[in-house]
């Protein structure tokens, strides 16, 4: 068996697929991906409201208890896909890009021109194949399937009209401008199939003849000689392997898992190393800091007056067989859309300029009453909002020197001036929305939080800390940066180590107005032209 590769790259998610793709476009390397889940075979995961079922169970997911949120007795799970593809063969499908300001700050941020919008929006556009066609801000002819498709008809005419009835521009593609807006959501939907960073990347990529992809293997330790990464140690399917690297190791493993393989290989702030019984080999002591999540403070349930949306649709076996069969015939139907129908962006106060603020909409209810999630019985509609830029700090850390020691991950929110004021005003704000006519005029009541729950700042910002939480978004464990002690420099080599590379969502130092998954295809598309040139 072969055990010597050009590039080992560890982790098969959105940064890993997509680098492994990129890389292996040069036929005289070889490549190797490691992966600790299993291969993505199961049907359900390209049915899009597969996720329901595939989210469930630690099959295809990590579900990691955090410690309590600070300043609470609460305790989340930080879920993320254990799967190739990662999680981006789970996730909400949502395909949400950021904009200009954003990446121009994260340029400016780490001095590197190749983190700026112009280079990332050329990115944007190689990689995406959108239904709505090309454009100069759109993408066609690439490997990532995208569409923004949603229910038609009464209710999302009713929820246009609301939405512009304040001010929001309704937009055939919300990733192509950055004001107040609303439009069906972009989604790694094509032709009502998934597609996730496997499908697009790593599939086409292990087709070619240098690159090998190994699941069910989890990646203990990097190895380090005389300041160099130069291999890995694995557990393959309950047996020890070592693989090695003539180039570059490549950790891939997302905001959570890569700060954990750095601290297990000796990379981290030494006490805390010390207190595990691993020798420090790199000192970086912002291994694991400056985690920012993206908050969602809770959805607001309201019931309709009238059989609208796609509840009644699906809410009883023999409408989920007929929808069943349905999709498999056409390809349509509810059953073929991402997690949720509508996106609007907006402010949180007039007076910024541009939105901080991203909210969704289904059409669906779900039971208030069920301890499971199930539908309900009636038709409704779901909306939710949270903070694109939050600035709180989180940390995630090892617990013991293993791979399967649970991580110790400590959740913060709202605790910047900032964060507090735009998630005050998120509660308020989905109310607007709800109370604009001809909306108002199909809304019966809310199911939850209902109006016991003020939307007034304080008692809005209560609620969302008691009842919200994750959106699992979050970055910035292996932070890029330009000081010393940045985990990674702005070509994501780990600082005070050779052959080392993080490329995933935890080189973020911070939010990019964006769900998180477009991005890091974007960071890996580009790390693979770092690799090669430097
Ligand atoms: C439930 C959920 C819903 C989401 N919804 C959306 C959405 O709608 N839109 C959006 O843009 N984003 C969404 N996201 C976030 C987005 O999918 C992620 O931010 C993105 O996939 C991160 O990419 P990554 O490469 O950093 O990590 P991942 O895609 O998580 O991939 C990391 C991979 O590395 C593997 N791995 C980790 N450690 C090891 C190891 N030691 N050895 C071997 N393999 C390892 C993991 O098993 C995993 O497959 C969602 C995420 C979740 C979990």
């Amino acid at each position: 068996m072969i055990s010597e590769y050009d590039y080992i790259i560890v982790g098969s998610g959105a940064g890993g697929s997509t680098l492994a793709y990129r890389l292996s476009e040069n036929s005289r390397t070889s490549i190797l991906v490691l992966e600790y889940g299993s291969g993505a075979g199961n049907p359900l995961h390209s049915i899009p409201k597969g996720f329901f079922f595939t989210l469930q169970g630690d099959r295809y997911t990590y579900h990691y208890p955090t410690q309590p949120i600070a300043g609470t007795t609460k305790i989340e799970s930080w879920t993320r896909g254990k799967v190739v593809g990662g999680s981006t063969t789970v996730n909400g499908m949502m395909y949400s890009r950021g904009f200009q300001p954003d990446f121009d700050a994260l340029a400016a941020h780490s001095g590197a021109d190749h983190w700026a919008w112009d280079r990332i929006l050329a990115t944007y556009r190689s990689i995406e194949n959108h239904a709505l066609g090309g454009s100069p801000l759109r993408g066609e002819g690439g490997r990532l399937g995208i569409s923004a498709t949603g229910a038609t008809g009464e209710l999302a005419d009713r929820i246009f009209a609301a939405a512009e009835s304040l001010g929001l521009e309704r937009v055939a593609d919300v990733n192509a401008s950055d004001d107040e807006r609303i439009g069906y959501t972009p989604s790694t939907v094509f032709h009502g199939r998934r597609t996730s960073a496997a499908t697009a990347f790593l599939t086409p990529a292990v087709h070619r003849a240098n690159v090998t992809l190994e699941t069910r293997t989890r990646v203990a330790r990097i190895l380090v000689q005389d300041g160099r990464a130069i291999g890995i140690e694995a557990d393959r399917r309950g047996s020890s392997v070592t693989y090695h690297a003539r180039r570059e190791i490549i950790v891939a493993g997302g905001t959570i898992e890569s700060p954990l393989l750095l601290e297990r290989s000796g990379i981290g702030h030494p006490d805390l190393l010390a207190r595990h019984g691993i020798d420090t080999v790199v000192e970086s002591r912002q291994v694991g800091e400056r985690v920012i999540e993206q908050h969602g403070p809770g959805s607001v349930q309201a019931r309709l007056k009238k059989r609208l949306g796609a509840t009644e649709t699906l809410n009883s076996p023999i409408k989920l067989v007929y929808q069943g069969a349905l999709y498999l015939a056409t390809r349509r139907g509810p059953i073929s859309t991402a997690g949720y129908d509508f996106t609007f962006h907006l402010k949180s106060d007039p007076s910024l300029d541009r939105p901080d603020l991203v909210g969704c909409v289904t059409p669906f209810a779900i039971d208030p009453t069920a301890s499971k999630m199930k539908l309900a019985g009636h038709s409704g509609l779901l909306a939710g909002m949270y903070q694109t830029r939050p600035q709180t700090t989180s940390s995630v850390h090892i617990s013991g020197p293993r791979p399967d020691d649970t991580p110790l991950i400590s959740p913060h929110y709202f605790e910047t001036d900032v964060d507090q004021s735009a998630s005050s005003r998120i509660l308020g704000r989905v109310r607007e929305l709800l109370a604009a006519p001809p909306l108002a005029d199909i809304i019966e009541g809310e199911d939850f939080p209902t109006n016991a729950v003020s939307s007034e700042p304080a008692a809005a910002l209560e609620h969302g800390r008691s009842f919200g939480g994750t959106i699992y978004h979050a970055v910035g464990s292996c932070a890029m940066g330009p000081r010393p002690d940045d985990v990674v420099d702005a070509e994501l080599r780990v600082r005070g180590i050779a052959g080392l590379r993080v490329v995933d969502a935890s080189v973020l130092p911070f939010q990019v107005s964006a769900n998180t998954a477009a991005p890091v295809m974007a960071i890996g598309w580009i790390a693979a032209d770092l690799i090669e040139n430097t």
